[in-house]
């Protein structure tokens, strides 16, 4: 089992899962656990000769039951490949795949936040680079969550609700602008060519989309990893975060007075490159302050990410 323990310093949990050290790191190409099982052949994790999307319960869990939960999502059989290249079908079942999760993961009581994301290139840790992502259930509302729930109140609304209308207003960093969704820079971007992803309506969580809403979604994410790739012409690394309502209880729920839950589903991509080699590490400032330092402005850095987006369609 994993052990939380407060920091007080900085209010907030760490989590110590040391079993992780163990895990799995960069098998060789026959040797991956993500790979369907061959009939004759060694078990793998996923003990059937072929799958569409797998999910299952990661073998090195950061959480647990009845401490929260830790899964895989492997996105296909074919190790090679990436979330951008899977078919269109695949990539809209995969939203179908999120929101189930999202919604029996939520209904427990020792899940408090429901996090979906993929580590995406050995830049940001990948220890397997078969197409996959996971799910952290957390036992307990986390930072970042929290510090968007401030953003409702300080904003007097749901914060992404506004912060679309001010970009789409202004329009300089708005990438990909649909019916339904919506990818631009933010207007503070903190990593040089982060993204984020809104639903047009205020929708707390894949629960309360469309069908084509989901659709819509999963064309847009998948235009945006391309995009990614074309930037640099290579596999392009980021962190890609799906941020919906807390699950804790009723904190979802909407507050007294108020016609909506609250949170709203968005996808945030944080990319560590700042050139086509060259990293961005979190140091001084970034550790030590809490304060992101950028050589690049998020106006410049959407015309590039417009032009590469318009190249990897
Ligand atoms: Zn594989
Ligand atoms: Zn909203
Ligand atoms: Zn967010």
């Amino acid at each position: 089992m994993s052990e939380l323990r407060f920091n007080e310093l900085r209010g907030e949990q760490v989590v110590y899962a040391i079993h992780r050290q163990d895990r799995t790191f960069l098998p060789d190409r026959e040797h991956c656990p993500l790979d369907p099982t061959e009939p004759g052949g060694p078990e793998t994790e996923i003990p059937f000769p072929s799958f569409e999307i797998a999910v299952f319960d990661n073998r090195f869990p950061a959480f647990q039951a009845p401490g929260g939960a830790a899964e895989v999502v492997v996105y296909t059989d074919q190790h090679d490949g990436s979330f951008g290249a899977l078919s269109p079908q695949r990539a809209e079942d995969l939203m179908w795949v999120w929101r189930n999760r999202y919604a029996e993961l939520g209904a427990r009581d020792d899940v408090d936040y429901v996090m979906i994301f993929e580590n995406r290139g050995v830049e940001v840790g990948v220890t397997l680079h078969h197409p996959h992502g996971q799910i952290y259930g957390y036992p307990f509302l986390p930072p970042v969550p929290t510090l968007e729930l401030a953003a409702d109140e300080r904003l007097g609304g749901c914060a992404p609700c506004e912060l679309l209308r001010r970009e789409l207003a202004d329009g300089a960093r708005v990438l990909l602008a649909g019916d339904d969704v919506v990818a631009y820079v933010p207007h503070a971007a903190r990593w040089a060519f982060e993204v984020h992803v809104a639903m047009r309506a205020h929708r707390p969580s894949l629960l309360e989309c469309e069908p084509h809403e989901l659709r819509a979604l999963a064309e847009t994410l998948q235009s945006l990893a391309r995009g990614y790739d074309a930037l640099f012409e290579r596999p392009f690394p980021y962190v890609m975060v799906v941020h919906q309502a807390p699950t804790a209880g009723d904190a979802g729920a909407a507050p007294p007075g108020a016609a909506e839950r609250s949170g709203h589903l968005h996808v945030e991509f944080y990319p560590p490159l700042r050139t086509a080699e060259k990293l961005k590490f979190l140091a001084g400032s970034e550790q030590g302050a809490g304060t992101f330092i950028s050589d690049t402005l998020p106006e410049e850095t959407a015309v590039a990410l417009r032009d590469a987006i318009a190249r990897g369609s």
